[in-house]
């Protein structure tokens, strides 16, 4: 009878330890399921991205709607995400190539990701086309905020008057580097230079933070960025560390915006090789060191 009982205890953890492994086995193959998904997904963001690109860099804005892409000969599967039941990508309409870079164009708004933690949680997440060509996976409770932070971003820029996007600038503890951003793009678009000590120790500060070794934050960067871009009309010397800077990224977008601020008598569109090779930017630095 013990004998018997224990032949059955053996038996039942047996199974017990069987079905834990299908169930980690499962688990495991949902996850590398769910991983190929998302790279399929930023395969096809990437397709989209590249002719939202070429659209803005042929006809000098972004299409009005991912329709007239389709139009263009972009199919229409690659205009959604390829789970489930194919939702189609969030399009921000209205912006433009010479915006804040952390400005999202495509968002998948509903998360239709999953993310398996290590810690046994399931994590929804969506794919965020930024304007810099970068691809970052982005939990579902964020997304509502970025497209709310985009909305606001594009009020400064559409709707604000100079003073306005002036006192964004002068409070950076009251607003977020993508409005701030937002408030120095709006400035860019005045010829009035009026604002330009605000915007020179903005570029000041943030040539500070790098020197110091401040930790890579995207919104400050972009910030530093578009500071840059507008102390460069008034003041080529100051702003040239941080255009030099870009000059160097790793992003091609940025190395490009960039390169025509720096070289605008360079006839477009200059050969791609010349943003493609990191090996360029530097010999563009060399060139602008011995003027
Ligand atoms: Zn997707």
């Amino acid at each position: 009878m013990y004998k018997h009982r224990r032949r059955f205890i053996i038996a039942g953890i047996t199974s017990l330890f069987l079905l834990l492994l299908c169930l980690l086995g499962f688990q495991e193959s949902a996850a590398v399921g769910e991983a190929k998904q998302a790279e399929f997904c930023r395969h096809l963001a990437e397709k989209v991205a590249f002719a939202l690109f070429q659209h803005a860099d042929h006809e000098g804005q972004f299409p009005d709607t991912l329709e007239s892409l389709k139009k263009n000969g972009l199919a229409a599967q690659y205009c959604g995400c390829p789970r489930g039941d194919r939702q189609p990508y969030t399009y921000v309409s209205g912006l433009r190539r010479d915006m804040p870079e952390n400005l999202p164009l495509l968002i998948e708004l509903h998360a239709p990701h999953i993310f398996y933690a290590s810690d046994g949680r399931i994590i929804p997440y969506g794919l965020v086309l930024y304007l810099d060509g970068t691809i970052i996976p982005t939990a579902r409770e964020l997304l509502p905020e970025i497209m709310e932070q985009t909305r606001r971003a594009l009020a400064i820029m559409r709707k604000s008057e100079p003073g306005q996007a002036l006192d964004i600038i002068a409070s950076p503890s009251r607003h977020s580097y993508l409005m701030q951003a937002a408030a120095l793009w709006r400035l860019r678009q005045e010829k009035d230079m009026f604002f330009l000590p605000t915007v020179r120790e903005y570029v000041a500060m943030l040539g500070k933070n790098r020197a110091l070794g401040m930790p890579y934050q995207g919104d400050i960067q972009c910030a530093g960025r578009q500071a840059a871009y507008l102390l460069w009309r008034g003041d080529r010397e100051a702003a040239l560390p941080e255009l030099v800077n870009d000059m160097k990224s790793y992003q091609y977008f940025i190395r490009k915006r960039a390169w025509h601020t720096v070289f605008p008598e360079i006839p477009a569109p200059l050969p791609a090789y010349a943003f493609i090779s990191m090996e360029i930017p530097k010999e563009a630095v060399n060139f602008l060191r011995s003027k």
